[in-house]
């Protein structure tokens, strides 16, 4: 029973990845590739809001599964942390954190119109292929964006673990056909072995990864 709500919380953070993904799609045109340098702030102000809501829903999501997750096996008063639903009427989906909201537009800068950039400076003039070009670099910026969306739910376990007396730590929950870096991390990272930096492992994915993570009772 509580295994099902860690495999529903993992495939409504993919869902949460697919969505953002195709928001970003369409948007993805605003970038001339004949003009990249003078497009790439206009489709930068176009993406990044995207990110940022993808974000706060990755957040809310995993806030609200590690809710259900606990109740379910203790029964115990929920945990004392809320958030604004950022899907409400009154919330402005935007990051509250500056440093983050710069992190994600530097990451989204690099992969995206840079990377495309790049193959035009290695390749001579005229022989590269547009499409193809364009092609890698949306897929380089999606799997960017994959990564700062959930973020904000693997980084929300994180934070939930010094906040829960009962959780004894965390693990990761590994996508089928993830790396072999996001399976090490199923093994449970206890609090009283564990420093905060190798529990942080657990905060932060790898461009396009999917994985999830869960606190340890
Ligand atoms: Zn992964």
């Amino acid at each position: 029973m509580a295994w099902d709500l860690v495999m529903r919380h993992h495939n409504e953070q993919k869902l949460i990845a697919r969505n953002t993904v195709a928001e970003l799609g369409p948007l993805w045109h605003i970038l001339d590739f004949h003009e990249l340098e003078e497009s790439t702030p206009d489709w930068l102000r176009a993406a990044r809001p995207v990110v940022e809501k993808g974000y706060l829903v990755s957040q809310w999501t995993a806030l609200q599964f590690a809710q259900n997750y606990r109740s379910m096996l203790f029964g115990r008063p929920r945990l004392p942390v809320e958030l604004p639903n950022p899907l409400g009427t009154f919330s402005a989906p935007q990051i509250p954190d500056r440093n983050r909201q710069i992190a994600i537009m530097v990451s989204l800068k690099v992969t995206g119109p840079i990377q495309v950039a790049k193959k035009t400076l290695v390749q001579p003039a005229g022989s590269v292929n547009e499409a193809e070009a364009m092609a890698a670099g949306f897929s380089k910026s999606a799997g960017a964006a994959i990564r700062h969306v959930l973020n904000g739910g693997r980084g929300m376990i994180r934070v939930l673990a010094d906040a829960d007396e009962l959780a004894l730590g965390v693990a990761g929950v590994a996508d089928e056909g993830c790396c072999d870096s996001c399976h090490f991390l199923e093994t449970p990272i206890l609090k009283k072995t564990a420093t905060a930096r190798q529990m942080d492992a657990i905060a932060v994915g790898h461009d396009a990864c999917v994985c999830s993570a869960r606190l340890v009772y």
